[in-house]
């Protein structure tokens, strides 16, 4: 499916938390549909990964959501994610082709459904805008400390925080989820692309011999939800250049059996930091001339 697709519902879901006035995190969903007369019905058990749906059936839309996973962010990412085909183009639409429900599965799935994709992204802007999610994950702190910030701030799960930031860090960073021996998926800033001519990491390749591996051996790691942090090369990863070194960060996200490891270092940050205030400082001793220097 078309990438841009998929920017233009991210982008649809962030101009949709500024018109409802969100100009700090978190973006609360809930209010949005209120906001709109959308009625919000929490489910306590509906079907095994099942995490919400609407129903185009009345005057007005309604949205369930499961609460059998008893988690915050999961539940406002679901609603979220429904929002998306209320207000994306062509949802209600699409929907109401086959029948008067739609019915999503869990998470930020990563599924084939060109509806299901542009929802997720639609959710993503809405929870997490650009600007409000940069600026949180540039001040100062950096690599999985930072987006443990972004992710408590905007009430995200871990998950759906290290994607966005993956999509839109102000400093070099690079997010993979790992299940076992194999890779799930790996997303790179635009600043970590630009590292070097790097390999792409591919879904259910294996993991490379590195510390994520070693900590997948133990499904204990995974389920405990324990921390590990390595130093490791762009060599070792991305086979780009071997001089750049990288903080290997590792946490296991429990029950579902994932692994998060973010790629990051307090050098690259600094260097894009200091990029940005040299600009910042041209822009800055250019403006009086125009301003005042005729
Ligand atoms: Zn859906």
């Amino acid at each position: 499916m078309a990438k841009f697709r998929l920017t233009m519902a991210r982008q649809h879901g962030e101009r949709i938390a500024t018109e409802k006035g969100f100009e700090t995190l978190p973006v609360d969903p809930f209010k949005i549909a209120e906001t709109e007369d959308i009625m919000i019905v929490p489910k306590p058990a509906i079907a095994k990964g099942v995490s919400g749906g609407i129903i185009f059936d009345e005057d007005y839309p309604s949205i369930f959501y499961a609460t059998d996973i008893d988690n915050d962010g999961y539940q406002r990412f679901t609603v979220a994610h429904e929002l998306g085909h209320y207000f994306l183009d062509g949802h209600p639409e699409e929907i109401l082709k086959s029948s008067k429900m739609h019915i999503s599965r869990a998470g930020f799935s990563q599924g084939d459904s060109s509806i299901e994709l542009e929802a997720d992204h639609f959710a993503s802007g809405l929870l997490m805008p650009t600007l409000l999610a940069r600026k949180e994950l540039g001040s100062g702190v950096i690599g999985l400390s930072g987006i443990e910030a972004l992710a408590d701030k905007s009430k995200c799960s871990l998950t759906a925080a290290a994607i966005r930031a993956a999509e839109c860090s102000p400093y070099p960073m690079a997010i993979l989820v790992s299940e076992g021996p194999n890779i799930s998926y790996c997303f790179m800033s635009e600043g970590f692309k630009s590292l070097g001519k790097l390999t792409f990491l591919r879904k259910g390749t294996p993991l490379p011999d590195s510390a994520t591996r070693e900590f997948n051996r133990d499904p204990e790691n995974v389920a405990y939800g324990r921390h590990l942090t390595q130093e490791t090369s762009l060599a070792d990863w991305f086979d780009g250049p071997a001089h750049i070194k990288l903080d290997e960060e590792i946490v296991g996200l429990g029950s579902f059996g994932h692994t998060l490891t973010v790629f990051s270092s307090d050098a690259l940050a600094e260097n894009a930091y200091e990029e940005e205030d040299e600009e910042a400082s041209l822009v800055q001793s250019y403006t009086p001339r125009f301003a005042y220097g005729r």
